[in-house]
């Protein structure tokens, strides 16, 4: 139970709508498990009044904050600071005041990493890697997946201008990383697929019951990993397809909690309790 007082501090998430977040449900479990005079909130902003709200919440004394769609890169201006992760992606999810300043991070690279390692039990070092899409999700992969010693990453994009500027944006930062763009033909793809340790979908497709109708999965080689970022419904058809083949594959669901983790981390220095999150977000999605 989470008792207000005068010296609550607030915590939230700027995001437009922001209706269906299950970031509240998670931190406020994490809050209440601690005991911490804390409380997070929902703050639904408008994008054509993103300026004036970051304002406000500063002037609030908000402690910190997460940023979620469409707000990720139109809030930079807006901060005082991003950190190396956040400037190199060019996309906020967390705020944290220090001080009078409000500086952006980015925990979903790091969110990202840790599900990889805790649901699939993968190391990027040395991997070779197919990213389907190249929107804010897919920045933030592909630079966490280049920061730790990718070897190879294949960026296939329905835009291909997109992806040829994610690309672009990374390559002269990680010169060790061997990238290469493809389309999403299922020709192009299958020639990929053989080749590749793991697959990430980092595109919206698998919510609301859309699908990609050509993937040739089973071209991907025995021992392949498959990653969907999606995580409601819990088993989109790619995953389905996944199992159905015995290939080792994990939801969104587990870099969700992790980003919150770390999110939470840096708001309040604590380390909330191991595994309350993803247990909590599983409840909400299952509830
Ligand atoms: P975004 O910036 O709007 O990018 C959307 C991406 O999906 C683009 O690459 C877009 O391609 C592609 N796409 C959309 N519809 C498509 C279709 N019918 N066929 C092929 N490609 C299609 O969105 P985002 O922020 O990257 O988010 C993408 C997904 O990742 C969402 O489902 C989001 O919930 C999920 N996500 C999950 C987490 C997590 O913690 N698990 C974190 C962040 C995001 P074009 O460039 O051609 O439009």
């Amino acid at each position: 139970m989470i008792r207000i007082t005068g010296k609550t501090r607030v915590l939230g998430i700027v995001g437009w709508p922001v209706g269906h977040s299950l970031s509240p449900a998670m931190h406020n479990a994490a809050i209440a498990a601690l005991g911490i005079d804390y409380i997070y909130v929902p703050f639904p902003v408008d994008p054509e009044h993103l300026g004036p709200a970051v304002e406000g919440l500063r002037r609030l004394g908000v402690q910190g904050f997460n940023v979620t769609i469409p707000h990720k890169s139109a809030i930079i201006p807006f901060l005082d600071r991003v950190s190396r992760e956040a400037g190199l992606c060019g996309a906020v999810n967390t705020v944290r005041r220090d001080g009078d300043l409000l500086v952006g991070h980015n925990t979903d690279g790091a969110g990202f990493l840790a599900s990889l390692r805790e649901d699939l039990g993968f190391d990027p070092r040395g991997a070779a890697i197919l990213v389907l899409g190249a929107g804010g999700a897919a920045l933030g992969a592909v630079a966490a997946l280049s920061g730790a010693g990718a070897a190879r990453i294949i960026v296939a994009n329905r835009t291909a201008e997109r992806g040829a500027s994610l690309v672009e944006r990374f390559r002269p930062v990680f010169g060790g990383v061997g990238f290469s763009l493809s389309s999403l033909c299922p020709g192009e793809l299958a020639g990929h697929l053989r080749t590749i340790d793991l697959l990430v979908n980092t595109t919206s497709v698998g919510m609301n019951g859309t699908r990609f109708e050509d993937l040739p999965l089973a071209e991907l080689r025995s021992g392949g990993r498959v990653y969907d970022m999606v995580y409601a419904p819990a088993e989109t058809p790619l995953l389905a397809a996944a199992r159905e083949r015995g290939l080792t594959c994990a939801n969104g669901l587990g870099m969700l909690a992790s980003q919150g983790e770390a999110a939470f981390s840096l708001w309040t220095g604590i380390e909330p309790p191991a595994g309350l999150m993803k247990i909590t977000l599983r409840r909400e999605l299952e509830g």
